[in-house]
């Protein structure tokens, strides 16, 4: 565990001290600067770095162009807002365990950095293993690396996440 902050939240939520053996746990800054990456259909605002809302714009112009939907579900999480939802599960009766097989504890998630994406597409469901049958997905496989965006959490990942075929991160030079 680094940091205190890590570690006051991991006290709060009662995390085993297993957890930190298991789990290969890295931290992340709050992004400084955030600017509008796009806006839903309903005017919620998703709001990433400077550099990846250039990049992700580029992609989303150029997979439109294939015929590919992309559309962002979430973009910057603060760590406070990270808490919260945190909170929420627990709150709702889901165990820790099962929060943290999905979920990244405040401070470990790569959406504090503003370079985090979850992709939707029409037609599958959001944050669901099937975005990994659609269009979308195969065209982010052979594309999203020339616009400096990775697949975070394949399957097997080191961080003991699921598999998130949705999650995508714009990552410099
Ligand atoms: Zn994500």
């Amino acid at each position: 565990m680094n940091s205190a902050r890590l570690h006051h939240f991991a006290q709060e939520f009662g995390v085993p001290d297993d957890f930190f053996l298991c789990r290969q746990v890295l931290e992340y800054e709050e992004a400084e600067q955030l600017v509008t990456a796009a806006t839903n259909a309903d005017g919620r605002e998703h709001r990433l770095s400077p550099e990846a809302a250039k990049a992700w714009k580029e992609m989303h112009a150029a997979a439109l162009n294939s015929g590919i939907s992309l559309f962002i579900v979430s973009a910057f999480r603060s760590v406070q807002r990270q808490a919260e939802l945190i909170r929420r599960k627990l709150a709702a009766g889901q165990s820790i365990t099962e929060v943290l097989s999905v979920s990244a504890l405040p401070g470990c998630s790569e959406h504090h950095t503003g370079n985090a994406v979850d992709v939707g597409t029409a037609g599958y469901a959001l944050l669901e293993t099937e975005f990994e049958q659609s269009p979308a997905f195969a065209w982010l496989t052979d594309n999203a690396a020339s616009f400096g965006f990775y697949l975070s959490f394949p399957r097997g990942n080191p961080y003991g996440y699921n598999f998130e075929p949705w999650h995508w991160c714009y990552r410099k030079g």
